[in-house]
């Protein structure tokens, strides 16, 4: 029998089978349209450990794990093929309103790496996962606030998923340009990115920081807000790590006014920054946490809403018609995330990648700071594990950002070098600079060299 790749054997008509039919995530079609100076879209065919090969053959090294830091475990991991495979075959899906084996072994291995957590809800991606959080925060707002505490704050630079409600918590303003109206009840608070704080930076500046969170507060009243949901570290926005001091008094806010945290960790969570999760880097506890990615590392689609159980708790009144939880994802009830899950948990652990994640990641940031040293194009280096931006100046002195499409010249050189690199997203002028590297967890230091090689070469030609 042929499979699906022995009928892909004609590499031709594949990309213009793309070309006529498939829109893209994220990017512009015009270059691809047939012409004499068309370009053909890039198809990927496959991977092994942190490389991958297009159709064309050309082989890559993934500095960013997918694309999007999401196979934190690397590619071909027969181990996670087959879980999926026994769980398809068992019972591919049930509604989550009952449960499933993987569901539950899956939820009771996640809990036990996350202390003061206690309940898992199950849907399929980034931002559904903070939809279902957002969902929470207003039903306590009118089930125990008595109609009050609505309001969700989000960070500036902050990302939290493509949704109308998942925008209108995004502090990224130029993706949001398009599709407002937005959904009310949604407050921004400013960013901590101390490299573009101007006058505010200096000793302290994480305490006051946190404390422009309070100002927000109080402006709007503490008895309006319901929830704070933060990246740990902020991704998509620029790699930015919350200068210290910072979330002990984000922490210590939320405690005064009875606001819930919400800790977005699509991106850190499973291992990017050297621990479980991003928030344990910095011994705060939330109330809610999201992830999705690293979650089975791309082998399946889940996303998980994780609560305390006193947030849990809320939602148990038999009393009122209206007390549970009203909300269903129905492929939240897909077997093979939570099977694919539990098997990524399971090598994360056996190959000891935190520790890994933690090691390269030292060793990523000492190599991308030498590199600084010899390159005047990197104002600044910053991440933590596996995790790590360059943010790119045309002037050092200045913080002049260098421009977009500089930025872009050095990703497109790198990968044309064969090494695929990101950028922060082009949210806002003066912070679309930022150069992103998230590779898989299990990277080893020769893998380190060939990323920054790559980005050397590639810098030089651009400036
Ligand atoms: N939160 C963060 C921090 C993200 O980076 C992303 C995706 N880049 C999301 C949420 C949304 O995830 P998804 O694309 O799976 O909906």
């Amino acid at each position: 029998m042929d499979t699906l790749y022995d009928r892909a054997n004609d590499p031709r008509a594949v990309i213009e089978a793309d070309r006529a039919h498939v829109w893209h995530h994220l990017i512009q079609h015009k270059p691809f349209a047939p012409g004499p100076n068309q370009i053909d879209p890039r198809i990927m065919v496959e991977g092994r450990g942190l490389r991958v090969w297009d159709i064309t053959g050309k082989e890559y090294v993934d500095a960013v794990s997918g694309g999007v830091w999401t196979v934190n475990v690397g590619y071909g991991r027969e181990r996670i093929a087959n879980a999926l495979r026994d769980a398809v075959l068992k019972l591919n899906f049930w509604a989550g309103a009952n449960g499933t084996i993987p569901g539950a072994l899956f939820a009771e291995t996640l809990i036990a790496k996350m202390p003061g957590m206690s309940r898992v809800y199950f849907s399929n991606s980034g931002s559904e996962a903070n939809e279902k959080a957002f969902k929470m925060v207003r039903q306590i707002a009118h089930k125990v606030h008595g109609g009050k505490k609505w309001k969700i704050l989000y960070r500036d630079r902050d990302y939290h998923g493509t949704t109308i409600a998942c925008l209108s918590a995004g502090g990224q303003q130029e993706r949001n340009a398009l599709y407002g109206p937005f959904v009310p009840g949604f407050v921004q608070v400013p960013h901590c990115l101390e490299y573009r704080a101007g006058e505010l930076a200096g000793e302290g500046y994480g305490e006051r920081a946190a404390d422009a969170i309070e100002e927000v507060i109080l402006r709007e009243g503490p008895d309006t807000v319901g929830a704070l949901c933060l990246e740990p570290i902020t991704a998509g926005g620029g790699i930015i790590v919350p200068p210290k001091g910072y979330w002990e008094r984000v922490q210590d806010i939320c405690r005064k006014y009875d606001i819930l945290l919400h800790i977005d960790e699509v991106v850190c969570g499973i291992g990017r920054t050297g621990t479980w999760f991003g928030y344990q880097q910095f011994g705060i506890q939330p109330d809610i946490v999201t992830m999705a990615k690293g979650v089975a590392s791309g082998y399946a689609a889940i996303s998980c809403t994780v609560t305390t159980e006193r947030v849990f708790e809320m939602f148990k009144d038999d009393t009122d018609r209206l007390g549970y939880f009203r909300d269903i994802s129905t492929f939240g009830g897909c077997t093979g995330g939570p099977a694919a899950a539990l098997e990524n948990l399971a090598i994360v652990e056996e190959e000891d990648l935190l520790g890994n994640s933690a090691r390269m990641g030292a060793k990523l940031h000492e190599k991308l700071s030498a590199l600084m040293e010899r390159q005047p194009l990197i104002g600044e280096v910053r991440g933590m594990g596996l995790f790590q931006g360059a943010e790119l100046v045309a002037d050092r002195q200045t913080r002049e950002p260098l421009a977009e499409a500089k930025v872009q010249a050095v990703v497109a050189d790198c990968a044309k070098q064969g090494v695929i690199i990101g950028a922060s997203n082009r949210s806002m002028p003066g912070f679309n600079n930022t150069l992103l590297f998230a590779p898989a967890l299990i990277a080893t230091e020769d893998d380190l060299d060939q990323i920054v090689a790559a980005v050397e070469a590639a810098l030089k030609r651009v400036a």
